[in-house]
């Protein structure tokens, strides 16, 4: 189904006015891009892009009485700050030259809108507006949002290899949006897969993270496999491996793009599960004819590392998504004791992330077996939430004792922290009540006995 009706391309009053004193200034001013696709179709509007006939020194001069920041003058952009905020203006150009297919050796300022339409990626992000002319759509962009239909501006294979991060771009949008790609596009995006090897890992990265995110995830990732394996190439030993186990429905592959769109939006969690079984094929094993993976947690994780390092994602977010992928098949049973320990074990948000991690798992098993876990699993968390919410002892801060009192008592050294971990696992039994005289008592009883 497609779109029938577009909204209204709504301006904020910021972006009015620079476009009227571009205007006032005898030059030529549009919103472009995202802002127009998103106003469109009725999709929330964070960055407006301006693309103006004005050159970048008429920018600056223009708007002398505002902070400007220079953000990429040779590239022809300026952005001007106004309320805090600050709204990218970009001079008509087109780029000459991709020797390294992705940054053009040359810009080139140019006196038309069309031509500037004509550099852009998509037809959907090829479409410019103000308030004066209205909606300029010179490549068909509004019958394309109205179709869903994601096509290049253009011929797609000189686009694609002008510039190969347009074939994540591609897939991302596609994903995002929920757009199909056009044939012709989708078929060169996908034959000259190979010249995304030249692109710089950061930008595959901030990609394949929207890719992974977008609400059609699940379609783009099982149409576009193999271009994702160009970037992910540790992933293609999962596609169509039969795990041949009776918890699983799937083969690898296809759990994993399950378990990937199923899970709520945050990139830690959209990535580990994207990664979580990627170790599962070095692990396999038959047994009574049964599929067994013993040990794939902490080989997915080890493979998980490898690969985040080499996109070179933020350390701590490797550092978050590899403690997941590892310890996403520990056992977690409903009951307040073993709760507690993983709860101090982890810490609130690694417990939480793991029993989502866990219930898109077992969702993208698609076994009855699968759902009866996840029953124990769902009541995990609501056992676990209610101690959260009680505030009931599990942290070694919240014992009513600290290292200090030990020391008072004669304690020394390792049998501090040592004598606190076991009053703490008293606690949480219920061996002990967390108050400090019964604390204190405890201790001095231990003492005698080391
Ligand atoms: P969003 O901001 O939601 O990520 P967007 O369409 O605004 O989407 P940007 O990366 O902000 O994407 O780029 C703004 C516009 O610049 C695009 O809509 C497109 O017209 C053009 N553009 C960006 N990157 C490229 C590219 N690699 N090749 C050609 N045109 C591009
Ligand atoms: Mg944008």
């Amino acid at each position: 189904m497609g779109y029938s009706s577009f909204n209204d391309v709504v301006l904020p009053v910021e972006v009015k006015n620079i476009i009227n004193t571009l205007k006032n200034n005898g030059f030529k001013a549009y919103v472009v891009g995202g802002a127009v696709r998103d106003s469109l179709i009725g999709k929330t509007v964070y960055d407006y892009d301006i693309t103006s006939s004005a050159r970048p020194e008429e920018i600056i001069e223009v708007f002398k009485g505002d902070t400007i920041i220079p953000t990429g003058l040779k590239h022809g952009t300026v952005t001007v700050l106004k309320g805090g905020k600050g709204y990218e203006i970009t001079t008509f150009r087109t780029e000459k030259g991709y020797s390294d297919l992705r940054r053009p050796d040359e810009v080139e300022f140019v006196s038309t809108l069309s031509e500037d339409l004509k550099r852009r990626d998509f037809t959907i992000n090829a479409i410019a507006y103000n308030d004066e002319e209205g909606i300029i759509d010179l490549y068909g962009g509004l019958s394309d949002i109205k179709n869903k239909i994601l096509r290049t501006v253009g011929d797609p294979k000189e686009r694609f290899s002008e510039d190969a991060l347009r074939i994540l771009r591609a897939l991302r949008f596609s994903s995002e949006l929920g757009f199909f790609v056009e044939e012709n596009t989708a078929k060169s995006l996908t034959e000259l897969k190979n010249l995304l090897k030249s692109i710089s890992v950061e930008r595959v990265f901030s990609e394949l993270v929207k890719i992974i995110s977008g609400k059609d995830a699940e379609r783009v990732l099982t149409e576009f496999s193999n271009v994702i394996f160009t970037v992910v190439p540790e992933l293609e030993k999962c596609y169509k491996f039969e795990q041949r186990s009776s918890w699983h429905s799937f083969d690898v592959y296809t759990h994993i793009v399950k378990a990937t769109a199923k899970i709520d939006n945050i990139p830690r969690l959209k990535i580990a599960a994207f990664l979580h079984d990627v170790g599962k094929p070095e692990t396999f094993f038959v047994k009574n004819g049964e599929g067994h993976f013993y040990g794939h947690a902490e080989k997915s994780a080890i493979t998980t590392e490898r690969v985040l390092k080499r996109l070179k994602a933020p350390n701590r977010l490797i550092n978050e998504v590899v403690m997941l992928v590892k310890y996403h098949d520990i056992p977690i049973t409903p009951d307040d004791f073993t709760i507690k320990k993983r709860l101090r074990k982890f810490g609130e948000q690694t417990f939480f992330d793991i029993i989502s991690l866990k219930l898109a798992d077992g969702y993208a098993q698609g076994t009855d077996k699968a759902v009866a876990e996840m029953q124990k699993t769902l009541k995990v968390k609501k056992l676990a939430e209610e101690i959260i919410a009680r505030g009931d002892c599990y942290r070694l801060s919240d014992l009513k004792l600290n290292g200090d009192d030990l020391l008072g008592l004669g304690y020394e050294g390792k049998s501090i922290g040592m004598a606190l971990d076991r009053i703490l696992d008293d606690v949480v039994c219920g061996n002990l009540i967390n108050e400090r005289e019964i604390l204190l008592e405890s201790a001095k009883k231990r003492i005698k006995n080391l």
